[in-house]
């Protein structure tokens, strides 16, 4: 089966003054169709650069990025920006609501920018708002939601073009921690079902439990991958662990262990 999304040997170096940053270091990934992808690290690992590179918005200086089979770098610019909107869905950490328009306009904006403003189209914007838990809220504006519930705007208007790759930067920032769970089994079950391939940058390894593979940067590098079920939940729950411990030492853990200390 051909991959939806492939990169080969990708890399993106940036020059400061005197070095040169290696923020994305030879990274070789496949994600298939349904193939839902954590990707963890540190921060300066590379993540972010990386999901630029795969949603088109970034050239690599080495290496290929293809989806549906396609070479992004034999594309000029007004196709890559029309291939971009077609297969491309993403959704940044800041969410990048219009604020002027409702919830459903939002998402169906999505649909216009595509030239698939249709009756179709439309339902599936409802659909996935209600499935997102903002049934009740198609006509609310941006500033008359909470920051979770924006985000899982964001969410649908991601994925409402039927997207071939789904690419979501730390979705759950502004989700509390049960809001987080649902967000992202959603996310999880609609990729399966809709057979996207989907990436989730998250530093929340709690939510690595959904996906069906982790993959941990370290340097711009490829560290680890975990692709064994049994692995990826021992994987989540180890850091389950730690947050519940966090959140029984309360707000200053810091502190707490100080004065054991
Ligand atoms: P992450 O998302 O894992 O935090 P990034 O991809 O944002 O990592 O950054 C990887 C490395 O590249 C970091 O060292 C960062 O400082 C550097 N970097 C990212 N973007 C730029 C840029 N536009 N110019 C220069 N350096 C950058
Ligand atoms: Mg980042």
């Amino acid at each position: 089966m051909q991959p939806t999304l492939e990169t080969i040997a990708i890399s993106k170096f940036y020059k400061g003054d005197n070095a040169i940053t290696r923020a994305v270091d030879r990274v070789s990934l496949a994600i298939h169709p349904g193939e839902f992808v954590a990707l963890v690290g540190p921060s300066g690992s590379g993540k972010t650069s990386l999901l630029a590179i795969v949603a088109a918005l970034l050239r690599p200086n080495e290496g290929a990025v293809l989806i549906d089979g396609q070479d992004l770098a034999k594309m000029n610019e007004a196709r890559r920006a029309q291939f971009r909107r077609e297969k491309i869905g993403f959704t940044f950490q800041q969410n990048n609501l219009v604020p002027y328009l409702t919830a459903l306009e939002n998402v169906e904006l999505m649909l216009r920018l595509n030239g698939r403003y249709n009756r179709a189209g439309r339902e599936r914007a409802r659909e996935l708002l209600t499935r997102l838990g903002l049934g009740e809220r198609l006509n609310n504006l941006p500033r008359q939601l909470s920051g979770g519930q924006q985000q899982r705007v964001a969410i649908a208007r991601a994925l409402v073009h039927n997207p071939s790759v789904v690419l979501a930067d730390e979705p759950t920032a502004s989700l509390d921690t049960e809001r987080a769970h649902q967000v992202v089994e959603t996310f999880a079950n609609l990729i399966h079902e809709q057979k996207r391939a989907g990436i989730m940058v998250t530093h929340d390894l709690r939510m690595c439990q959904y996906a069906d593979r982790i993959v941990e940067m370290r340097d711009g590098k490829v560290k680890n991958s975990i692709a064994e079920r049994r692995e990826i939940l021992a994987f989540a729950s180890s850091a389950e662990r730690v947050s519940t411990r966090m959140e029984q030492l309360g707000a200053a853990p810091v502190a707490a262990e100080r004065q054991m200390a």
